[in-house]
Parts: C-alpha cells; sequence; structure tokens
C-alpha cells in the first residue's frame, strides 16, 4: 500500500519528537501514535468523504428545474417559443426593476408581440454591421427613470442564475445589465464555448433568445 512509508515517517518523527515525561519507553510512544492514528484515519477519511461529496453535489446538476415563470420552460435559460406562449395566450411578460438610488421597486409589463419584433427589427436591421459584437445600445441599455427620485432603475436579479428572468431582460434590451458571470452561464447551457468578451456574450444571448423564441424553419 502506498500510504504505508508515508505513515511509517510519520511515526518516527512523531515519536522522536515526544517529550521524554510523556513516553517512557519506545514501546508506549509506539502504542500511543498507532492508537492516535488509528483515530485519525477515519476522521481524515471522513473529511476526504465529505469534501468529494459536496463537490459531486456541486457539479451534478438535475436535467429539469421549477419554472421560474409561465414563459419559461423547466430548462435553465429556455423560455417557451412565441408560438406556444400565444397559444396559451401569454401577450404579456412582466418583471421587476429596481431604483439604484432610492431601492423603490416596479414591475414592468411588455407587450409581447410588439416588443418581440422590435427587437427582432433590430436584429434583422443591424446584425451585418455588429460583426458578432453587441452594439452600444445593448451594452448601455437605455434604462427606464423612477417615479419618486428620477435616477435609473435596473432590472432586478435573482440570487440564482436559474430564476433569471431571460425574456424580460429581452424585451426590454437589459441584457447588458447582466453579470459577465451571468452572461456566461446563459451561453453555457446553449452549448457555446466560453468567450470573454462582454460585447460577444450579450449578442450571443440576444440570437440565442430570438432563436428560442423563433426556432428557424427545419424542413
Ligand atoms: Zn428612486
Amino acid at each position: 500500500m502506498e500510504d504505508h512509508p508515508t505513515s511509517h515517517n510519520q511515526w518516527l518523527t512523531l515519536s522522536l519528537s515526544l517529550p521524554s515525561p510523556f513516553s517512557p519507553t519506545h514501546s508506549s510512544s509506539l502504542v500511543m501514535l498507532s492508537q492516535h492514528q488509528e483515530l485519525a484515519q477515519p476522521s481524515k477519511l471522513q473529511a476526504a468523504r465529505r469534501r468529494a461529496k459536496k463537490a459531486t453535489k456541486k457539479t451534478t446538476k438535475t436535467a429539469t428545474v421549477p419554472q421560474p415563470f409561465p414563459w419559461a420552460t423547466t430548462k435553465r435559460t429556455i423560455v417557451h417559443t412565441l408560438e406556444h406562449l400565444f397559444a396559451n395566450k401569454i401577450i404579456s411578460i412582466s418583471g421587476t426593476v429596481e431604483c439604484k438610488a432610492c431601492q423603490k421597486q416596479y414591475d414592468m409589463q411588455f407587450n409581447l408581440q410588439e416588443k418581440f419584433h422590435e427587437v427582432e427589427r433590430f436584429i434583422l436591421r443591424k446584425i451585418q454591421g455588429m460583426h458578432d459584437r453587441a452594439p452600444h445600445c445593448w451594452m448601455n441599455p437605455a434604462l427606464s427613470k423612477c417615479g419618486l427620485c428620477d435616477n435609473t432603475m435596473v432590472p432586478m436579479m435573482p440570487k440564482r442564475k436559474r430564476n433569471i428572468n431571460w425574456l424580460f431582460l429581452f424585451l426590454g434590451q437589459m441584457i447588458g445589465c447582466c453579470s459577465h458571470y451571468q452572461l456566461k452561464y446563459f451561453n453555457s447551457h446553449q452549448d457555446i464555448i466560453s468567450t470573454v468578451a462582454k460585447n460577444r456574450l450579450v449578442y450571443l444571448v440576444y440570437l440565442g433568445l430570438n432563436k428560442q423564441l423563433k426556432p428557424p424553419f427545419d424542413l
């Protein structure tokens, strides 16, 4: 067993370093240490098992999650198609924004059809010049003002990334408010290889959501 040389060395070092009043003979120090080792090993093993269990827990994710919104599916970062949403009479998408200064929160509603066409038209018109990067207006979203103090309001972000209101952010063209980490999370669930530049990540999220809402026809 490969552990032996190490344990033996440890034992040797420890037995020599023990102060003599507490170890009258070599044999007694040996007993003391071997007992100590016997006690120490299982706890080390338990700790290692706990660490392994924790690591497994972290990396193992369920395939589905509780549906965070009626317009979202049970798959992380995947929303329903427009066809499905209209068939289910979901015509308005809501979300919460918060004033950066006074923290007052507001519920906002977007008309799904109207806002989707606005974003889609923008993409169709500008995509050639985007060169796979989000334009300035996507990187710096035009945000609404707080009714109380006139400061800017930002979309509320949930603690858990799986509960991000992607469709609300898309329709309000507020994807640029997401952190680098949140954008990478979205893209990792679309099987997009990790990329660094934020304007590239934002661009990919817009195109990804556009495709989810209106998938291309497969003949
Ligand atoms: Zn305010």
